[in-house]
């Protein structure tokens, strides 16, 4: 069927109900009244004559001039061109004896001005029985105009539009749930990194790429999210094309709606795969060293206290040996006296174990008493001379300044540094090396110095000197050691509140300085 839209002839307009123009009885100026009051342009479309009716309010909507003559013919040219194709069909199918009456239509209106106004058109069919069988005798329609909701639409489209370029740029994987936690889009990045489709991904496909180890959390957190309406940030892997799986950091967050309601949820999953191993490394690697230290502590702090025991029992059988066989002939008197050096050796060398180990567990106690350094050095020299063999020939001179040289420490600890220090000069220097011990005091320090005239110490070496373990390399090749003496003497030292120095030259010698505060009353 075609249709002529067209206002009819005076003469042939029938009454109707809908005919608002008509206000000839009190019951029809009503309704015009109601026909116009509101924003709805009415309509009505006889069509067993074509003709059409339209109010003043429709006639706005189509962009008739208010001068135009009533019986206008509207013509197709109103309708924008490519609405045009589906009116006809639609009044067909409003009108089809056997269909419901319904029609219902948006399409655009093309004003004169080239305005462009959006109608939302809707209509219902009269049908009447007659002998030539059901036919529709009348369509009764309004129309509204829609063309801000269209515009607000065509908005929401454009931003969603931006939306969608913007987020296919960015290097994460992100996507939308609705509230029920299904997913409905996912940037392109999503779809790149996981080769899922779109058709796989919708819903809970997404489930698919996550790791089998990681999808029972995942839902829990989900779900926990769901219920509280609470974001959530968690870590899981996510299957990559190739099927590697790699971790990422991922982020949800509910959307609302003006009333407050969540509408949807968004998320975001950023790779952190190389920071994750990188810092589960070093997480396994600052473990494994604790535990390493622990282990190490326990070690020395047994083994130092259990061979310290049968090492003291040791020497002192010893000492009666050597004592014994002072009057034995032959190899005997050699043989004891290697027995009691290897004694004294290990004996060091644990009672330095020990040191380490107290040190180690903050239980090196430092006692204050004032000391006077020029006497404890004149003990300490004197009882490290009757410690060198009897065939050695170095030499250990004092220079003291006259007086006391006070400061407040630890005498036992203080001598332990000197000798260690002594000990030092003597190994590292070649026999007869001479070796100078030198007490001064500046106006606020008293000046320990033992210097000697042996290897030296490598310029490079000099930093590490005085860290545990730690041998020069020409210091090696000179005499056995364990590395540890000057690590505690510098220990001890930094407990006083004082500072050690060494200025030494490879093949020249070491000077070891020693500077302590004062004791208040001796400045
Ligand atoms: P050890 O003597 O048992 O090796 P130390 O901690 O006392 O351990 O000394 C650390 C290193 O410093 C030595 O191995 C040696 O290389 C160097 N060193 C210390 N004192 C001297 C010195 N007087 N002359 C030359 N080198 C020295």
């Amino acid at each position: 069927m075609s249709y002529s839209i067209r206002r009819p002839a005076a003469h042939h307009a029938q009454p109707s109900s809908f005919h608002a123009g008509t206000s000839d009885t009190p019951a029809n100026a009503a309704r015009a009244w109601a026909v116009e009051g509101f924003n709805v342009g009415i309509w009505e479309l006889n069509p067993v004559t074509n003709e059409l009716y339209w109010s003043k309010r429709a006639r706005e909507l189509l962009g008739v001039a208010p001068d135009v003559p009533e019986d206008w013919d509207l013509g197709w040219s109103a309708i924008h061109p490519d609405d045009r194709g589906w009116i006809p069909a639609a009044l067909d199918r409003a009108m089809d004896p056997l269909g419901d009456g319904h029609y219902h239509v948006d399409f655009r209106i093309v004003h004169p001005d080239g305005r462009i106004v959006w109608v939302d058109s809707r209509a219902r069919a009269v049908f009447k029985e007659t002998p030539e069988g059901r036919r529709a005798v009348g369509l009764f329609g309004a129309m509204l105009d829609i063309t801000e909701r269209k515009q607000a639409e065509a908005d929401v489209r454009q931003s969603e539009a931006h939306f969608h370029a913007l987020a296919d740029l960015v290097p994460d994987l992100l996507w939308s749930n609705n509230v029920r936690a299904k997913s409905e889009w996912y940037n392109q990045r999503w779809f790149e990194y996981t080769a899922q489709t779109s058709e796989e991904a919708r819903g809970d496909g997404w489930l698919e790429v996550i790791h089998p180890d990681d999808r029972e959390t995942v839902l829990r957190n989900l779900h926990i999210a769901v219920e509280r309406g609470a974001p959530l940030r968690h870590e899981h892997r996510i299957r990559r094309s190739d099927g590697v799986y790699r971790w990422f950091l991922v982020q949800v967050r509910p959307v609302r709606d003006e009333q407050g309601q969540i509408s949807s949820w968004y998320g975001a999953a950023t790779d952190i795969h190389e920071e994750r191993m990188a810092r589960i490394a070093a997480e396994q690697a600052r473990a494994e060293a604790e535990a390493a230290v622990h282990v190490r502590d326990q070690f020395l702090s047994m083994a130092s206290h259990e061979l310290r025991t049968p090492l003291t029992a040791l020497s002192g059988y010893a000492y009666v040996l050597g004592t014994v066989a002072q009057s034995s002939a032959g190899e005997i008197p050699k043989l004891t006296d290697t027995i009691t050096r290897q004694v004294e050796r290990l004996t060091r060398l644990i009672d330095r174990l020990l040191d380490i180990s107290r040190l180690q567990q903050g239980q090196l106690v430092i006692e204050r008493h004032p000391v006077d350094i020029v006497a404890l050095a004149a003990t300490t020299v004197a009882d490290f001379r009757a410690t060198l063999p009897a065939t050695s020939s170095h030499t250990v001179e004092l220079r003291c300044p006259a007086g006391h040289v006070l400061i407040e420490g630890d005498a036992d600890r203080l001598e332990e540094v000197l000798f260690n220090l002594l000990s030092n000069a003597v190994k590292y220097s070649p026999e007869g090396g001479p070796v100078h011990v030198v007490i001064g005091r500046s106006a606020a320090e008293a000046i320990v110095e033992v210097q000697d005239q042996g290897i030296g110490i490598p310029v490079d070496a000099q930093p590490h000197v005085f860290a545990a373990f730690y041998r020069a390399r020409n210091g090696r090749a000179q005499a056995p050691g364990f590395g540890l003496g000057l690590h505690i003497v510098g220990e001890i030292v930094q407990r006083h509140n004082g500072r050690i120095e060494v200025d030494s030259a490879e093949g020249v010698g070491s000077t070891f300085r020693v500077l302590l505060p004062l004791l208040d009353t001796a400045r």
